[in-house]
């Protein structure tokens, strides 16, 4: 089933590609995501949360990806914040991002995302940061809901460089029990975290 493209705090990494179906999910599963994004109006009531691809509606080899072929991967954009105010941004996702896939952080979590100006010589730049507890927040939300829907976490991808700053976070104990993948995944995962489910009822 496909996922609603917008909600009041999140959205899909493409309109686009939502449209041609590449957002399509397990009912159970989309159960799950939309209760957790429920739970986190209130937990993070200024984030608006970005998910990416999930899979054709009739399933099926899914390009570049290796799995998100039965209905039960489902990639999340980082939440991020502006570096320099604080304040929740939204992952530029578009296609010179390669809707957020293309987004590399380095290893404490930033990234600067630069325009060419039309007007003068500078660059526009701005800099962002990952807000690890927002993925906390999400990643323990996900699990509660899905756990209510039959359902639970299978595996969590995280580029590991990213999953060492998470581990040092104050609140990792609410996810620490959560499968992690450990060691380097097939394809670099910085701009998102992949998750997989498994039914469980
Ligand atoms: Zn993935």
């Amino acid at each position: 089933m496909s996922v609603p493209s917008k909600g009041k705090n999140f959205q899909t990494y493409s309109y686009f590609l939502s449209f041609i179906g590449r957002t399509c999910i397990h009912s159970k599963i989309r159960e799950a995501i939309l209760d957790s994004y429920k739970a986190l109006e209130i937990i993070q009531p200024e984030m608006t949360f970005i998910y990416g691809e999930m899979g054709w509606c009739n399933g099926g080899r899914f390009r570049p990806h290796r799995t998100h072929q039965n209905g039960l991967s489902v990639d999340f954009m980082v939440p991020i914040r502006y570096k320099k105010t604080g304040l929740p941004a939204v992952i530029p996702t578009n296609i010179f991002t390669s809707f957020g896939y293309s987004m590399r952080f380095d290893e404490t979590g930033n990234y600067i995302s630069c325009l060419p100006s039309f007007r003068s010589s500078k660059r526009r730049c701005t800099e962002y940061q990952i807000d690890f507890k927002a993925i906390i927040d999400h990643l323990y939300a996900l699990q509660k809901s899905a756990l209510k829907q039959g359902s639970a976490i299978d595996k969590i991808i995280i580029d590991p460089p990213l999953l060492k700053l998470l581990r040092k976070e104050k609140d990792y104990f609410k996810v620490e029990s959560l499968p992690f993948l450990q060691g380097k995944a097939w394809f670099s995962h910085d701009g998102h975290y992949h998750v997989d489910f498994k039914m469980t009822a």
